[in-house]
């Protein structure tokens, strides 16, 4: 059984090596020349697009950014899951808050900009403090300006001048403070039946995720609840197949979703140690038409991302319940390199081994991971 994904990046890699077991051959597209690519060693197979299309049993994704070409390509070959408007939606800003707002599923107030001139109406209706999000291409923050007040409103809009907002508008949201990021990953298959991981806890730096701790704690039945009926909505909506990452802010105990990602998702990480079948291996076994795995919790884990490191003291593998997974990848400024789940039998033992780690890392996960580790124990 074979199956293509689009993307060779790290999720990809990690679909393969979950597949391994169950017999699943997974390939990958290079999405920037179209190259059939193993997803582990990045060897080019040397194969075409059509043939390795064509000898796939389903085509997946593993980012929502696919070029246009190629997305109608492998929609045409009837065999891509979750489906074209699934990614669509989770790669276009707008199509997403369109949906959001059609299911009333509650989310962050909103303008959609087309002309920089409509930045003051934006700011009338949402206040000063805004986060303006390009509606494509952006993730770990790229692609978003931040706004304080009304003063660096001139700049920005010199800045934004250049952009053609006809082609890709801008939604500006109100800058919320909210109490904590969570997310929902859950995985759907061809017949409607959900299998939901508790929520993470998602701690984020620069825009970027760094550390999610999961399960979540101080989640009660309500909230729960909450996130689930509208992971399903959007989910039964779209008629998705695989796993879909949601994204809410918390306000009191009420969850405004930020965004959605059709595809295997960062703050699901933490499952490749912490829950009895991961994400990616159930991603698959969605695609594939599979019986859905268990999602049952093994243990209480945090998972923190290496960002930008060409290498790391390897000492840290010492700590009792560390796992690393790296992904072999060129090192730059904010990339992810590859992260850690660290394991324990509960959130206080949990909290010393986050302790033990973060004397390792560098100085911005600090702060985070002192807070963290002072809230679990
Ligand atoms: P991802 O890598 O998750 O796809 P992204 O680039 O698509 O990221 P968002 O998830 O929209 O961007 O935003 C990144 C982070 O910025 C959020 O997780 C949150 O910490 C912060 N953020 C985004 N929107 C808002 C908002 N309206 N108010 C306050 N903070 C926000
Ligand atoms: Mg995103
Ligand atoms: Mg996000």
């Amino acid at each position: 059984m074979s199956i293509l994904v689009l993307g060779s990046g790290q999720l990809a890699r990690m679909m393969a090596l979950a597949g391994h077991p169950l017999g699943l051959h997974v390939q990958a597209v290079d999405v920037a020349d179209n190259k059939i690519v193993d997803p582990i060693s990045k060897d080019v197979i040397n194969c075409t697009l059509d043939t390795a299309i064509n000898e796939a049993n389903v085509v997946t994704v593993e980012f929502e950014h696919i070029p246009e070409a190629l997305l109608e390509t492998v929609h045409a070959s009837g065999k891509l899951k979750p489906n074209v408007e699934s990614i669509l939606t989770g790669a276009d800003r707008v199509r997403e808050k369109t949906l959001l707002e059609k299911l009333n599923i509650a989310n962050c107030p909103f303008s959609i900009v087309t002309d920089v001139e409509q930045l003051d109406a934006a700011m009338e209706k949402l206040g000063e403090k805004l986060i303006i999000k390009a509606s494509r291409d952006g993730y770990d923050g790229y692609g978003q300006w931040r706004l304080q007040d009304k003063s660096q409103l001139p700049k920005l809009k010199e800045a934004l001048s250049k952009l053609d907002l006809q082609k890709v508008p801008l939604i500006v949201e109100k800058m919320l403070s909210f109490e904590r990021e969570v997310s929902l990953v859950a995985v759907r298959n061809v017949e409607g039946e959900f299998a939901f991981y508790p929520l993470a806890e998602n701690l984020h730096y620069e825009g970027q995720l760094h550390v999610s701790i999961a399960p979540a704690t101080e989640v009660d039945e309500a909230l729960n609840q909450q996130a689930q009926d509208i992971f399903t909505k959007l989910a039964e909506s779209l008629d998705y197949v695989g796993v879909l990452a949601v994204e809410f802010f918390q306000i009191g105990q009420q969850l405004l979703v930020n965004e959605i990602a059709p595809r295997v998702h960062n703050s699901g990480h933490w499952t490749m140690q912490g829950a009895e079948t991961c994400q990616f291996e159930n991603h698959l076994r969605a695609v594939r038409g599979l019986p859905l795995g268990s999602t049952k919790v093994k243990s209480p884990t945090a998972m923190i991302n290496i960002i930008g490191c060409k290498d790391f003291d390897r000492d840290m593998l010492s700590i009792p319940g560390c796992h690393l997974h790296w992904y072999g990848k060129t090192a730059r400024a904010k990339r992810k390199m590859g992260h850690f789940n660290l394991c324990a039998d509960n959130y206080k033992e949990l909290a010393k081994v986050i302790g033990a780690l973060s004397e390792y890392l560098p100085a911005e996960y600090f702060p985070m991971l002192k807070d963290e580790a002072i809230r679990l124990a």
